[in-house]
Parts: C-alpha cells; structure tokens; sequence
C-alpha cells in the first residue's frame, strides 16, 4: 500500500479540483474517468479521491457529473498548474 497526502498537484488539473473533505470514497469519478487521472488515497481511516495523473484531463467534466457530492468542481477556464 503506497502512501499518500492531499497536495495542490493531487487535488487539481487545468481543468477540474477536487475537494478531499467533500469526499465519500464513492470511486464514481474514477470510474467515469476516460484518462485514469483520478484514483484513491487509502490511508488509516482517510479514504477519499486524489489527482493521480493532472496531465492527461482533458477537462470532459465527466468526474464533475458523476459525483454525488459535489467534491469536484470544474474551472471556468482551463488553468495553468504551478
Ligand atoms: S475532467 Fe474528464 S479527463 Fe479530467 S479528471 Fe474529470 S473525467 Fe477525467
Ligand atoms: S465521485 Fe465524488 S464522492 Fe465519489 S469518490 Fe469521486 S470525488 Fe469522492
């Protein structure tokens, strides 16, 4: 089991982010991903969606539409990552 933290560069893409505290480990948004970009942090009791691979969104929104709580918001216009 790897382990992992909330860090700017896992919790967005130019084009979406997510918000870990909103999170309920549904995986919806990772299913529903064509690119692989999102997956899952699994740490003790924290369990909630990550940026796994920001470069490969392409902004389709589909993450966005499946989530159940709204944890993931999409920008209005595609940013540059820091
Ligand atoms: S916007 Fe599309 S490509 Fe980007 S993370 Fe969401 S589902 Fe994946
Ligand atoms: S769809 Fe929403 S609640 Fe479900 S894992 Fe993704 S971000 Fe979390």
């Amino acid at each position: 089991m790897g382990l992992a933290f909330p860090h700017s560069s896992h919790t967005k893409t130019a084009f979406i982010r997510v918000s870990p505290g909103l999170c309920q480990a549904c995986r919806k948004c990772v299913e529903a991903c064509p690119r692989d970009v999102l997956g899952m942090v699994h740490f003790f009791r924290h369990r909630h969606v990550h940026v796994d691979h920001a470069s490969l969104c392409k902004g389709c929104r589909k993450c966005v539409r499946v989530c159940p709580s709204q944890a993931i918001e999409a920008f209005e216009k595609a940013t540059v990552l820091l």
